[in-house]
Parts: C-alpha cells; structure tokens; sequence
C-alpha cells in the first residue's frame, strides 16, 4: 500500500497555513507539526497582527506543539515550513529538540544556512519540499506589495 503521508502532503497543508498569511497582508509563512502522522499545530505568519517581530510561524508553532503535548521538548515531532526558518526560529527549534524539520523554499539572506545557526545535532533536516510552490507565493506577495 502507498503511504500518502508524505513529506510534500504535509507541506501542503503548511502552504494552505502560508496562504492565509498572504490574504491577511503577512509575510506568507506557513507551518504545521506533526506526530505520528496527525497535525497537532497548524501556524502563519503574524507579524503584522501582533506586531511583534518574534511572530513567525515556526515559533508559534513549537509553542502551541508544547502546549498541545504538555511537555517542551518536541520529540518525535516534525515541523513542516514553507521557508528556511531564520537564525532566530532555528535557535528556538534547537531548544526544542524537534525531531525533523522539513521546509520548502531556501531563505538566500536570513536562511539559518546561510547565517550558519547549528540545529540540534539530533535533528534531521530535509530541504526543498514543493519550494517552486511556496517562492511562488512569496514572489506574489512582494510583487502585490510594491504596486
Ligand atoms: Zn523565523
């Protein structure tokens, strides 16, 4: 029997998560987490909303997962993100322990990549999933922004 819970069929319930940011005028990040193949966080971007610069939706998404587990760490736990979490998310997602993170598109300039922020050692790390799809929709939001 093919498995659907896929790495791209997560992804595309944490890009419905980054649509919803887009229509509310948000940088458009979406993010779920997952244990055992069931959603437990489902997060965007709110930057604007709350007006707080730490809103992103990585760190909504490892509070509402501990909150949900009852518990801080995020073991075996996946988090699933639109883009690279920045250096401030993946300094977060260090202290959480998270088992995977899967994210679509590459962040160039505050990817953690390039600003060389170390995850957990025990974290796995997948890069890449629908990435076209989620740089499309930021594409669309800067392109709307400047009109
Ligand atoms: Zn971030």
């Amino acid at each position: 029997m093919e498995n659907i819970f896929t790495d791209a069929y997560f992804m595309k319930k944490a890009l419905q998560e980054a649509e919803i940011a887009f229509e509310k005028g948000e940088i458009p990040v979406g993010a779920i987490v997952v244990v055992d193949n069931r959603v437990i966080a489902r997060t965007h971007n709110l930057t604007e909303l709350l007006n707080d610069v730490t809103a992103h939706a990585e760190m909504q998404a490892i509070t509402s997962s501990a909150n949900f587990l009852g518990g801080k760490y995020l073991k075996d736990c996946t988090l699933y993100v639109t883009l690279e979490p920045c250096q401030m998310c993946a300094g977060a997602l260090y202290w959480s322990q998270i088992t995977k993170i899967v994210f679509g598109a590459r962040d160039e300039h505050r990817g953690f990549m390039k600003m060389g922020t170390q995850l957990h050692p025990k974290t796995i790390v997948v890069g890449g999933i629908m990435e076209n799809e989620a740089s499309e929709l930021m594409k669309r939001f800067f392109a709307k922004k400047r009109k």
